[in-house]
């Protein structure tokens, strides 16, 4: 039991209107490491949820109109609360999701980061004057909150998918309803404690953990008054929300899957390559959807770079995330370890040579990294997102078949391009299908950037300055002047 060591400002019921309540029926929240229960949370029930749109809609008349200086100033008080506590965030995400320390403590940095840039973006929020081009009138656009707005968000990030949405959403002037994924609740629930100190009114944030998403996801997405879905999660699961919402034909965000392909090509410096390869691939322990995926390797490389690749991940300590000596954590669940080793039995009847870096520790859901070699393009590693520590590395001879066989997949979140230079780099990254490319780099996460994906990655972006406007509505004036 870690059941001691949450941090005593976690709350465990829903929050709605600015109450936090208990529900008569309970979830329990399971450490993956060591297997035992962390907490019991409420369970809500549909009209529950829909007691939580009412606190949304309601809040929204105020929330609104309130000036744009005051959500900054909230905003950013939400950020300076969270650095001040990071540790107990940091120590959230890792003993619910079971990633290693190192990386519960990156993201719990990056989750706060989103206050502090959307306090920033609060106060500019644009509208526009010109005149048409026969000057019969003038054009004014303007911008205004959208509404009240839905938000589902993963695991494997469980503090930065919620700030991500809740940040922007909060500075445009809409109020929300977050649904955290029911693995890693607790961290959602702390997060909206941090937005209550911070000056945040009843009913802007509420916060709804549930046993029964579908159900209670179809009731709001079928209310009038709501007005927005922002969605983090599979492929599948998007597209199952999309039909729900085009029959209200409700404005939606959608960061999906992902299934990243990672090119080292002729003349890289592989020493480099291998240094943005573990952060790529390893970070979150492979749990990411901006995971490097496939590995595409040019031949005259395949060698010194699996063998440098394979040295790195047998350095890596395995163990509870908690214990910041360890490298690589838990995956989330014994399911989700289950689904990883299935895969990789997989390949190796494909005919693929699976080898592990080392041993993992038998209690509790770890799994120990892999390096897959004699991949086939086509094969079910490179078609399956794996979500964790495992690379499966196909070479490849000629640079145009490696940049089709990277854009060979319905995704387009993000691609690895390692080339001689950055100049290389670029000119192959402008052929790639994907809404975001890391060029001699393992990492392209920023809250200043627009993060997103192509294809059946997404629609829409979030962060940078495209993410305030997934929660404003455009107005046109059309005036004689
Ligand atoms: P998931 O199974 O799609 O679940 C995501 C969220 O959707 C959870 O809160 C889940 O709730 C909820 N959900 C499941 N079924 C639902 C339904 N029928 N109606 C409404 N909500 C439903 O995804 P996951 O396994 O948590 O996360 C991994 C996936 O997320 C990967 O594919 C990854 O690539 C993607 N991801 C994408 C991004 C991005 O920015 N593009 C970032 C992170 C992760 P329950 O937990 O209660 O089922």
């Amino acid at each position: 039991m870690s059941a001691a060591t949450l941090p005593t400002t976690t709350p465990n019921g829903l929050l709605i209107g600015g109450v936090w309540l208990q529900t008569a029926d309970k979830l329990d929240v399971i450490d993956p490491a060591s297997l035992g229960t962390l907490a019991s949370i409420g369970n809500a029930t549909v009209d529950e949820a829909l007691q939580a749109v009412g606190a949304a809609h309601e809040a929204f008349t105020t929330w609104s109109v309130t000036p744009a200086r005051q959500r900054a100033e909230i905003l950013r008080r939400a950020f300076d609360i969270m650095m001040s506590e990071i540790d107990d965030c940091a120590t959230l995400i890792a003993l619910e999701n079971g990633k290693a320390w190192r990386d519960a403590m990156g993201e719990a940095v990056y989750a706060a980061e989103f206050f502090r840039w959307f306090s920033e973006e609060a106060s500019r929020i644009e509208g526009g004057f010109r005149y048409a081009p026969n000057r019969d009138k003038t054009i004014i656009t303007d911008h205004r909150p959208i509404g009240v707005a839905y938000m589902i968000t993963p695991w494997n990030f469980p503090a930065a998918m919620a700030t991500r949405k809740l940040a922007p959403a909060l500075a445009a002037g809409c109020t929300a309803i977050l649904k955290p994924a029911g693995e890693t609740p607790l961290t959602a629930l702390w997060v909206g404690q941090v937005l209550e100190r911070a000056g945040v009114p009843a009913g802007v944030v509420n916060i709804i953990t549930t046993s029964k998403s579908g159900p209670v996801s179809e009731a709001i997405l079928s209310d009038p008054r709501v007005a927005t879905l922002s969605f983090t999660g599979s492929t599948y699961v998007g597209k199952l929300l999309l039909k729900q919402t085009a029959e209200r034909v409700l404005v939606s965000s959608m960061e999906l899957g992902g299934n990243a392909p990672f090119l080292v090509l002729e003349g890289t410096d592989v020493d480099k390559a291998v240094e943005g390869a573990m952060v790529a691939k390893m970070r979150n322990g492979g749990s990411a959807c901006t995971a490097a995926n496939r590995f595409y390797v040019h031949e005259s490389l395949v060698e010194e770079f699996s063998t440098k690749f394979h040295t790195a991940l047998s350095g890596l300590k395995i163990g509870p995330g908690i214990d910041q000596a360890n490298d690589l954590g838990a995956m989330v669940s014994i399911k989700e370890r289950d689904k990883i080793l299935e895969l990789i039995g997989e390949a190796e009847s494909e005919g693929a040579a699976a080898v592990a870096a080392s041993t993992a520790p038998v209690d509790g859901a770890f799994i120990a990294p892999y390096i897959v070699r004699d991949v086939k393009h086509g094969s079910t590693l490179t078609k399956n997102e794996i979500f964790g520590p495992v690379a499966p590395i196909v070479t490849f001879s000629d640079q145009d078949d490696a940049i089709k066989m990277a854009n060979d997949t319905e995704y387009g979140l993000i691609s690895y391009v390692f080339a001689k230079d950055n100049g290389e780099g670029i000119k192959v990254a402008r052929q790639m299908e994907s809404g975001m490319v890391a060029i001699n780099r393992g990492i392209a996460s920023d809250p200043a950037a627009p993060f997103g994906g192509m294809k059946e990655s997404g629609l829409g972006r979030e962060g940078g300055f495209a993410g305030i406007h997934e929660f404003l509505e455009k107005q046109y004036f059309a005036v004689d002047l």
